[in-house]
Formats: C-alpha cells, structure tokens, sequence
C-alpha cells in the first residue's frame, strides 16, 4: 500500500528536524507545549476581534491563519510521531465513537454535550 500524503509529509518534517539535530528537544511534553502555543497563535489572530473583525481577518490575514495551521499540523505530527501513534486511526476510532456520542436524531442542531442530548 502506498504511503498516505499525511505519512509523506510526516516523513518530510522528520527529515527536516533530524538535519539541524532537533530530536534531542522533541520529547512529548515540549511538543505538546509547542503545539497548544501554536494554537494560541491562531486564537490570537482573533483576539477582541467582533464577529465583522472576525471575517476581515479570515480576509485579509489568510496567510498568516494558513501559517499557523500548518504550524499546528507541524507539531501534531511530531508530537504523534514521537508516541508512535497513527493519527489517521485515531482520528478514524473518535470518528466512531464521536458518531456514537452524538446520534444525529439526537445532537442535529443542538450543542449540547453528549451527557445533556
Ligand atoms: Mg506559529
């Protein structure tokens, strides 16, 4: 079976990081840390920003917005890499038990959390 795009450029950034002999930084605590500040770094692009503000900077800051999801992207599968974890099963099994949690006859809708439908 051919490798899937998300292993592909898995492969890519460990190539990237293993040049400049950055493993010896990447363990699981720091690259959880890199990847919720990163997010921080797209949650701040909408900082105080009112709903209008919101769709300007989708607007006229989506370079900066694409930079800070591939940075997030980054890290997560670094982060997923170093715990040996295959992000597109896991992504797949919370896909399932997310459709259990919240069954359309029940969630459509709503945004309740699943323990309140
Ligand atoms: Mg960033």
């Amino acid at each position: 079976m051919p490798d899937s795009q998300l292993s592909l450029i898995t492969q890519k950034i460990i190539a990237f990081r293993d040049a400049r002999d950055w493993k010896q930084f990447h363990n699981a605590k720091d690259l959880a840390a890199g990847l919720a500040i990163e997010a921080s770094e797209l949650q701040e692009l909408f900082l105080w920003k009112t709903p209008e503000e919101v769709s300007q900077t989708v607007s006229s800051k989506k370079t900066q917005i694409s930079e800070e999801l591939a940075d997030i992207t980054w890290f997560l599968l670094l982060l997923s890499n170093e715990l040996d974890i295959d992000l597109i099963e896991a992504v797949t099994a919370k896909y399932e038990k997310n459709a259990a949690k919240y069954p359309v006859e029940k969630a459509k809708g709503s945004h309740a959390k699943y323990d309140e439908l």
